[in-house]
């Protein structure tokens, strides 16, 4: 370390290069081509456009474009929006304290022409003729008077051409479009009252029709099943001001990709909210459920510092508590008026404790295979209880079943042997604009998984064929949780083993079902047969295992020579 160090100070403290500065600063604000949407978006927005109209293409490498019919850029300010730290936006310190705008660093343009080519055309009420500025490597390059409708279009080339090290660290175009999607999808539920485009490749993939109501945007975004199970929130005499909509409790998802949340119409993530909401729906949601929310706070902007995130993506509340308790209220009331929902029982385990005659030290000589074991009944309609050679065997019925039906699918699905059913009545779903993008890729996958899945207008498509060994009682149920992975973060897993893992889990015998003795034979069986009985697919235990010895050390039988 101090070789390290004394190599550094061998170089003496200089400023650094304006170019260098440049790029280190525009790294900042341009993270990835979502981030030159969201940018654009946000001028535009501040521009006070009605229309906005996003296009890309190549996962926003070969383009974006974005259209608005805002105030337009006058003509002797062009080439000045274009340097660092202009804005028309604040001029004082103390506006800094008071922003009503989204952008106000005057970063974005010239972040943006350094890491690509840009063109602006813009029409301002104040000129008589429109401007066409085009710039490479951040310096004008061409600049002329061209006509326009009011309003600016900005064209965005060549991201990251230069940046190979920012290039090597994006996703593929697909996923940067679903995060493009997943951006401009969350712009439309924060404005309402703005018409908002989306065409990915040539295809239109949202369009808002910006009448100001907040549910025909849900209706675009998540689709009409969604929008109806949707509650209204509407505290107006609280600080701040809480709107939106929250999903019913009979309506949810298997992860948080689904919270919105807007702070004086800033979209922001927030650790603070994410706790409101699911402190609200406590009680209401199984655990590993989450709720779709949109939620909009509105307070004086000097009650919150946006200035607090390089991308701005966050913001600090002065008055956090108020905002935690009036945010969690709101939700809770509207939730309040809901009849309580009944959830099925899952009983606690009577004999299952974290206590020390729980073997885990062996863990991995156990992992060999699984001896043939002896049923000896079901506890709490949830584990059974097993002999073997080795002692006693307690399996989480749930877990073992979700081990023999991933392996099982695996097993099929690489024969190419998957046992499909076909839907008398097919299935029709409604995606988001980003899962549809994930779909597109993925498509091939569920298909060897026994899903054929067809296009049904816009954004709705139609199941007609299921894997065999999903029964009916759990369709909706299975499929619902298998476009929930099709959210935006790259799984962890491999696609395969995420769909396996998922549709084991929610074909599975449940928890407090009771077996009958030729069930729980057949299941122990099938569990022995499988390549890793004793973990579920999501690396939980399947069993419990009690050896004679800690039985007997457990029974006082090994100390003393007492041993009837
Ligand atoms: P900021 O938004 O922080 O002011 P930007 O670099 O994003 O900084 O933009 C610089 C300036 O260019 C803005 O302050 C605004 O005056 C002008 N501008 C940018 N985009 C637009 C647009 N779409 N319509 C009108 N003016 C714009
Ligand atoms: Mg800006």
């Amino acid at each position: 370390m101090s070789l390290l160090l004394l190599d550094k100070r061998l170089m003496p403290i200089q400023v650094l290069a304006p170019e260098v500065v440049s790029k280190i600063a525009a790294g900042e604000v341009v993270e990835r081509p979502a981030s030159v949407v969201k940018e654009l978006v946000e001028n535009s927005l501040d521009a006070g456009a009605t229309q906005i109209g996003v296009e890309v293409r190549g996962g926003g490498i070969e383009l974006i474009r974005v259209t608005d019919n805002g105030l337009g850029v006058p003509a002797r300010e062009i080439e000045l929006a274009f340097q660092r730290y202009a804005t028309s936006k604040i001029s004082q310190l103390a506006d800094l304290e008071r922003i009503s705008t989204l952008g106000f660093r005057g970063e974005a343009l010239p972040s943006i022409a350094t890491v690509a080519e840009v063109e602006i055309l813009t029409q301002s009420v104040a000129d008589s003729s429109g401007t066409y500025l085009s710039l490479k490597n951040g310096a004008i390059n061409r600049r002329e008077s061209r006509a326009r409708a009011r309003g600016t279009t900005i064209s965005v080339r060549q991201l990251f051409r230069n940046f190979p090290a920012r290039l090597k660290f994006l996703k593929s175009p697909a996923t940067e479009n679903s995060y493009i999607a997943h951006l401009v999808s969350q712009y439309a539920l924060a404005f309402p009252e703005i018409r908002f485009s989306l065409i990915i490749n040539g295809r239109l993939v949202l369009n808002t029709s910006g009448n100001g109501n907040l549910r025909d945007v849900v209706v675009e975004v998540y689709g009409a099943e969604v929008a109806q199970k949707m509650l209204e929130v509407n505290n107006r005499d609280t600080m701040p001001v809480v709107s939106g909509l929250v999903s019913l409790p009979s309506l949810s998802r298997s992860s948080r990709g689904y919270f919105s949340f807007f702070v004086n119409r800033r979209w922001i993530q927030s650790r603070l909210l994410t706790k409101a909401v699911e402190q609200a729906y406590q009680g209401f949601l199984m655990s590993g459920k989450y709720p779709i929310v949109i939620i909009s706070l509105s307070l004086p902007p000097e009650e919150i510092d946006v200035n607090v995130h390089p991308a701005k993506r966050e913001v600090k509340f002065w008055h956090d508590q108020n905002v935690f308790i009036a945010t969690q209220r709101a939700i809770r009331k509207a939730l309040a008026a809901v009849p309580a929902p009944k959830f099925k029982t899952v009983p606690t385990p009577a004999i299952l404790p974290s206590n020390p005659w729980v073997e885990t030290g062996e863990k991995s000589a156990l992992s060999l295979e699984l001896p043939i074991l002896r049923v000896v009944g079901q506890l709490a309609n949830n584990y059974i209880i097993t002999e073997g050679p080795e002692g006693l065997y307690l399996i989480d019925q749930h877990a073992a079943h979700e081990r023999i039906l991933y392996e099982k699918l695996l097993t099929q699905r690489s024969r190419q042997q998957v046992e499909v059913q076909g839907l008398l009545e097919p299935i029709v779903i409604e995606l988001t604009p980003r899962q549809e993008e994930i779909l597109r890729t993925k498509a091939d996958v569920l298909n060897q998984f026994g899903f054929s899945i067809e296009p049904f207008g816009t954004r709705s498509y139609l199941i007609k064929t299921v894997p065999a060994l999903i029964k009916e009682a759990n369709l909706m149920e299975s499929t619902k949780a298998l476009m929930d992975l099709l959210t935006f973060k790259e799984a962890s897993a491999s696609w395969e083993e995420k769909i396996a893992q998922s549709l084991a889990c929610h074909n599975a015998i449940k928890a407090g079902q009771i077996l009958s003795n030729e069930e729980i034979r057949e299941l122990v069986r099938q569990l022995e047969q499988t390549s890793q009985p004793r973990a579920c697919p999501h690396a939980r235990p399947t069993m419990v295992h009690l050896s004679s010895r800690q039985l007997e050390k457990e029974f006082g039988r090994m100390a003393s020579s007492h041993t009837r």
